[in-house]
């Protein structure tokens, strides 16, 4: 017996505390149980992660509550949180919360109960019945068992006939438990394995290898996918997971959360609706409700759904025992959260894998510079499928240069005389058209051109975008929204000809309904989407041809798959490669091969056109060439040598508070402290401390000292300690992420 229970808080951090286990819950509350504990004058909630004999403080209070069971964090969900607070450099409790929905975690949302009313057997006659009566139980006895709320408006009849049926024991009336199923409404027909090609064989042989050795050798497997777009690499992932079900294990597929389209969800569902290896498929995303999620959730922790789709956090899905573990587009960003804990979901896939002794398949035609390192360097297992599957070619793309088309133009055109051709030949040949600009808004900045003033926002070191829709001015950091000015608000300027320089999304499409006043446009971006449905009902649209030009963001660069578009257009590539970030030309590469990819999945071939200032940029020339290899090999030359990831390990720090004076004093004190702490780093070079490129955002300052060292372990266990012992102004803050993303 155990009668002691170590419990983390959720709002004490970075400790521990023991409660005596209740004899009315021994024996029920396990490693990872969710419990309700008094702490002071109130009651919080905590998660078990240890039960003990004995405990060194003296007076123990007892556990109030148990919140689910079987306990709602599995040990090894456990274990993979834990590795992530170390690793990370965040509290265990941080991380705990973040393995689990709020839904769940709070038990806020339970099952949803509601009343149904089902029809009872009748012996004999049926007794006397009123005309309205005999139409509603007749109604009741058709459907067997139906929700009373349903019957009600079904049958136009009140809870109060219902009663009388259920008095001369005709009905039954009583709660029940009705799921809420997110994609009830999706018409899903079941699919069959498609014979694969030689190279699909291949890769999915190497897998399944992997997948059947897992019991005699416990070694990490794990494969890197690199197909370009359209070369079957979900047909492979949909054959290891039916292996992986063939033997007896769950798969959890993780996708950027934007490309978690129906379309995407289908194509699990409907192969695994029915057949010998029927199971659900549970979907997990942000998307949901959080009754959906709990729902979802707890169909996968009871074993009903043996498949997880989700974004990012389903990576902790509680699938047991597991066998596959599928991230797409793994190169894709969304993968690592940008607050606390600051996890990739990627690379913990690769750990809970190795925890689990589960396969990995990182699947991606633009492989992340990290992870194909990693593959040439034998970490991973390398399959490539170079070919498309559906023998459709690759797109043709043209690159035009700008500067070229400034000079015949007189100022800068915001489609090119070869975009506009290329798009009236799609309207005339009635074929799909995508264009892509990554700056939603009008223009990117107000300038006056008489006193060169720039409208500012006042919390964020950015100017803010001109929205001219609703005629106002908003920062993209932090939301702030000012009307905007009819002339220069400078006092002593004035100037009524003020101008707004750069282009938004919603600035080309006021040039494309001017250009082809009879085609049926759309804008698709974070501003037009304001509704939860509005992103299929627009995506639903372009499939079914009532848009003929579809203009958005990054929204619409990935995953989709439109047969009848036939051209893409890039309307500014230079826009992500310009960025301080050592990562902006690979971005650029991946943003363009993404995109180029939209084109030509038809019958008919696809043509890009990129429009850019610096036309012979190497991430816009090996794109052009769908050259991943060229790309890398260059890439990485420039990565050695500036010692950056992958041939070093980052962790940025982030100094953040409302005086400017404070934050920098804090930061320079910081790197005292790292220099006399890290010495024993291998490799460690510290640079900082510096202004983070966005020296203000939300009204706070922040200043970055970033640490390149060669393995990240041991200065993770270092960072941690600091943190702990570090102590700061009151009204600074400073925050660590390991292995940045995000160098803003
Ligand atoms: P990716 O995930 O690499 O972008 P998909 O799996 O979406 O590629 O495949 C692209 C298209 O090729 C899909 O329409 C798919 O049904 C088809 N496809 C995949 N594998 C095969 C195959 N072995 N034979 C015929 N068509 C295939
Ligand atoms: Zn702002």
């Amino acid at each position: 017996m155990n009668p002691i229970a170590r419990v983390t808080l959720e709002i004490a951090l970075r400790k521990e505390f023991d409660y005596l286990v209740p004899t009315e819950l021994a024996g029920r509350i396990e490693v990872g149980t969710r419990v309700r504990v008094p702490f002071g004058a109130r009651q919080v909630l905590g998660t078990v992660t240890a039960l003990v004999e004995s405990s060194p403080h003296a007076n123990l209070k007892s556990i109030v509550k148990l919140i689910g069971r079987p306990a709602l964090i599995t040990p090894n969900v456990l274990a993979l949180a834990r590795w992530m607070a170390g690793y990370y450099c965040c509290p265990v409790e941080v991380a705990l919360r973040s393995v689990l929905p709020e839904a769940v975690r709070k038990e806020e949302a339970g099952w949803r109960e509601r009343l149904f009313a089902h029809a009872l057997p009748v012996q004999g006659d049926l007794p006397k019945l009123t005309k309205r009566q005999l139409e509603v139980w007749n109604l009741i006895e058709e459907w067997r068992e139906l929700p009373l709320q349903e019957l009600l408006v079904l049958a136009e009849t009140t809870a109060e006939t219902v009663r009388r049926l259920e008095d001369k024991g005709l009905v039954h009336v009583g709660p029940r438990i009705s799921e809420r199923d997110p994609y009830a409404r999706e018409l899903i027909l079941p699919s069959q394995a498609l014979p694969l090609n030689a190279e699909q064989a291949v890769a999915l042989g190497r897998i399944t290898t992997a997948l059947d050795g897992q019991l005699v050798s416990p070694a990490p497997a794990a494969f890197l996918l690199h197909g370009v777009t359209g070369s079957g690499k979900t047909e492979v992932y949909l054959q290891a997971i039916a292996h992986t079900l063939r033997q007896g294990k769950g798969a959890i597929v993780l996708v950027p959360e934007i490309s978690l389209t129906p379309q995407t969800v289908e194509r699990f569902k409907a192969r695994f609706c029915s057949g010998p290896l029927q199971t659900l498929v549970a979907v997990l995303h942000s998307h949901l409700s959080s009754g959906e999620r709990h729902d979802e959730w707890h169909k996968i922790r009871q074993g009903r759904a043996r498949i997880v789709v989700g974004a990012r956090s389903a990576v902790f899905a509680p699938v047991e025992p597991l066998g596959l573990i599928v991230v797409d587009e793994e190169h894709e960003h969304s993968y690592k959260q940008e607050e606390a804990p600051r996890y990739h979901a990627r690379d913990l896939a690769v750990i809970r894998g190795r925890f689990e002794h589960a396969v990995v398949v990182l699947g991606s035609a633009t492989p992340a510079l990290e992870s194909y390192h990693n593959a040439l360097h034998g970490k991973y297992t390398l399959l490539e499928l170079p070919q498309r599957a559906d023998d459709k070619t690759m797109p043709l793309v043209r690159v035009i240069d700008m500067r070229q088309e400034a000079r015949k133009d007189k100022g800068t055109p915001i489609l090119s005389q070869k975009l506009r051709d290329e798009i009236m030949n799609r309207l005339e040949r009635k074929e799909q058209v995508m264009l892509f600009l990554n700056r939603r808004g009008y223009a990117s900045s107000l300038q006056c051109p008489v006193c060169g003033y720039v409208a500012q926002c006042p919390n964020c070191s950015v100017a803010l975008t001109y929205h001219r829709g609703d005629q106002r001015l908003l920062c993209h950091i932090c939301g702030h929204a000012t009307r905007a000015p009819n002339e220069c608000p400078d006092p002593k300027c004035r100037n009524p000809a003020i101008r707004y320089a750069g282009l938004g999304t919603e600035r080309v499409e006021e040039t494309l309904t001017k250009l082809f006043p009879r085609a049926r446009i759309r804008r698709m971006d974070s501003d037009t989407l304001k509704r939860k449905e509005d992103y299929r009902r627009i995506l639903g649209d372009f499939r079914t041809g009532r848009i003929d030009i579809l203009l958005g963001t990054q929204m619409i660069a990935k995953g989709l798959h439109f047969p009848n578009v036939t051209l893409v257009g890039i309307i500014y590539a230079d826009l992500s490669l310009h960025q301080p970030d050592f990562r902006a030309g690979e971005r650029t590469f991946q943003l363009l091969t993404q995109v180029a990819g939209r084109a030509g999945r038809g019958d008919v071939e696809g043509e890009v056109v990129v429009q850019a200032f610096s036309p012979f940029h190497p991430a816009i020339q090996y794109a052009r060439r769908h050259d991943f290899l060229g790309f890398y090999e260059q890439e990485i030359e420039f990565r050695e040598q500036l010692k950056y990831p992958p041939s070093s390990r980052v962790a940025l720090l982030t100094l953040k508070g409302r005086n400017e004076d404070k934050v920098r004093f804090s930061a320079e004190h910081l790197r005292k402290e790292l220099e006399r702490r890290l010495a024993a780093i291998k490799g460690l070079v510290i640079a900082g401390p510096a202004p983070a490129p966005l020296l203000r955002a939300e009204t706070f300052y922040r200043h970055q000292i970033m640490l390149r060292a060669r393995q990240m372990p041991p200065l993770s266990r270092e960072l941690t300690r600091l943190l702990e012992e570090l102590t700061l102004p009151e009204d600074v803050t400073l925050t660590v992420d390991v292995d940045p993303m995000n160098l803003g």
